[in-house]
């Protein structure tokens, strides 16, 4: 049988475009399918500069959330979300690999271990590492979340010393903050306040499009298309062997590509809907997806902070991840943000007059403390008469009440540094799709996950799902550096066989 090459790959984002160089490092020859462009059509001027306001190089698919039409925040580009993350990689705690432990009532006895533990992963969490440059404190206190073994592969960039005095205060009333772990290198790190949302102008922040970058630039055999969507997977009549379906979206041609493996990485959303369309009928396609639940609250400080200058991304706490003494349910870590742009806040607070708002921007600073949704089989990708996306998806009551429960700890965190009012709001966006996961859960029994615990679908043993996907439970932290180091752990697979 003839092939175009050992490993196509659909999607260069966190999971795709790692596992893509992976193989072409083992000598593997790859072809990466990315939908988006190579680079961004335009990037905001410095006025528009406004987080998560311009959609330019998001996915420009209009997608159904709960009967709306939305265009969501999902990574449209080379690199996919990590052309736009904010870089901030931590591992989880063992525990999170556990979710029976603190969620043995509220959900199936089949995901109360995930197939694998932290163990299995830890060597791949050290390599997810030193590919993308983490920086961080390695001395610090990060229990009950885990860290290297050995250090960060690099150090972090000085404190803003309101993140000084956050850190301060906060030791000193027996918390635990330290340096959020960023992928970015500090020696070309610019500081600008509008960092996660959009493309850095300085390739500071590393993207797994840097990934690919690289392994061409080394000669390795892996090739890059752009622009290109795989519509499905098909059945090649008489030899039953597995195709992929791709149109060129700039000329509207169609191909065929043939690989000894391939492995999809078109996000939670967009690998759920490819297998759809590819007319896989296993009844958890789709199912159980997961994005996070965030806790926002600004601390309003007497004085200017000017916190809206420059970059505040760099305190995390995992104090409250396991609840508190009064609330002793599993929540998240907690991280700064950035604080949101003029338009951010205009969209946000339309009625307050312009002054007022440009007043509060100059005082406040933001937390969010992360919350892990639980998966239910009532949220879900699926696809409209039409073949166009459907999301369906509702909060708990449980995941809404540990959401409340996290506000008064961040607030709590910020009163410690100064902060006199407190701000918050209690509507959480449609849009905000970035930590998306969980529609393609592995585990060891067919009836209760897509793939096996290689990542392998049940259904179709040339096909692995290499993105958030996989995951069966969204974690307490983000899920960027578990994709990137599960994307690892199956290429090691993915080259031993090929
Ligand atoms: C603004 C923002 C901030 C974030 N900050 C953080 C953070 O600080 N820490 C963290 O851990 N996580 C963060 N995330 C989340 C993180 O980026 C994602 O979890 C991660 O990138 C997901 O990786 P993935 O491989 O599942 O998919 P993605 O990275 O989303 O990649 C999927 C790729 O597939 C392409 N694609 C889709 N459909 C097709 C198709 N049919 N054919 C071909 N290509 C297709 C898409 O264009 C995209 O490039 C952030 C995300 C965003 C958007
Ligand atoms: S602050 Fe600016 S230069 Fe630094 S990593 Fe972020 S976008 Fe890049």
């Amino acid at each position: 049988m003839q092939y175009d090459c050992d490993v196509i790959v659909v999607g260069s984002g966190a999971g795709g475009a790692t596992f893509a160089a992976a193989c072409a490092g083992a000598g593997k020859s790859v072809l990466v399918l990315e939908r988006g462009d190579r680079y961004p059509v335009e990037l905001p001027s410095q006025d528009e500069k406004a987080i998560l306001i311009d959609k330019g190089p998001y996915d420009d698919r209009e997608v159904d959330v709960n009967g709306r039409s939305s265009r969501l925040y999902m990574g449209g580009i080379l690199g996919g979300g990590t052309s736009l993350y904010g870089g901030a990689l931590l591992r989880p705690s063992e525990q999170d690999f556990q979710p029976g432990r603190y969620y043995g009532d509220r959900v199936p006895r089949a995901i109360w271990d995930w197939p694998i533990g932290y163990d299995e992963l830890e060597p791949h969490y050290t390599e997810a590492e030193r590919l993308f440059g983490v920086a961080g404190c390695g001395d610090e206190d990060f229990a009950p979340l885990k860290k290297p073994a050995r250090g960060f592969p690099g150090a972090p960039l000085p404190l803003h010393p309101l993140n000084q005095r956050l850190m301060t205060a906060n030791r000193a009333r027996g918390l635990h903050p330290f340096h959020l772990p960023l992928a970015i290198d500090s020696s070309r790190c610019l500081r600008c306040a509008a960092c996660a949302g959009y493309l850095c102008p300085t390739g500071a922040r590393q993207s797994s499009a840097q990934l690919l970058e690289t392994a061409m630039s080394r000669g390795q055999p892996i090739k890059v298309q752009t622009r290109v969507e795989v519509e499905r997977l098909v059945r090649e009549p008489g030899t039953g062997a597995t195709l992929l379906s791709v149109v060129d979206r700039s000329t509207g041609r169609r191909r065929y590509y043939r690989a000894r493996r391939y492995a999809i990485a078109a996000g939670a959303i967009g690998s759920s809907l490819l297998l759809l369309r590819s007319g896989m009928d296993h009844p958890l396609i789709g199912r159980n997806y997961m994005l996070h639940l965030g806790a926002i609250v600004f601390g309003v400080y007497p004085r200017t902070i000017d916190a809206g200058s420059t970059f505040v991304k760099q305190v995390g706490f995992a104090d409250f991840y396991f609840g508190t003494r009064r609330f002793p349910h599993k929540m998240g870590v907690i991280q700064s943000l950035a604080v949101p742009g003029p338009l951010t806040v205009a969209k946000f607070a339309p009625l307050v007059p312009p002054p007022v708002r440009q007043f509060l921007r100059e005082r406040i600073l933001p937390l969010l403390g992360l919350i892990e949704d639980l998966p239910d089989p009532a949220n879900r990708v699926t696809l409209g008469p039409d073949n166009q996306a459907r999301l369906a998806h509702r909060y708990s009551r449980f995941d809404l009440a540990r959401c409340k429960h996290m506000r008064p700890q961040l607030a709590r965190i910020l009163r410690r540094s100064g902060a006199m009012y407190f701000l918050s709001s209690r509507r959480n966006s449609r849009e905000h799709v970035a930590h998306q996961c969980g529609t393609l859960r592995f585990g060891r029994d067919p009836a209760h996950a897509v793939l096996d615990p290689d990542c392998r679908m049940f259904a179709n043993p040339d096909v692995f799902a290499v993105d958030g996907s996989f995951l069966p439970t969204s974690l307490g932290v983000g899920p960027g550096l578990t994709i990137i180091a599960n994307a690892l752990r199956v290429a090691s697979k993915v080259v031993a066989e090929v």
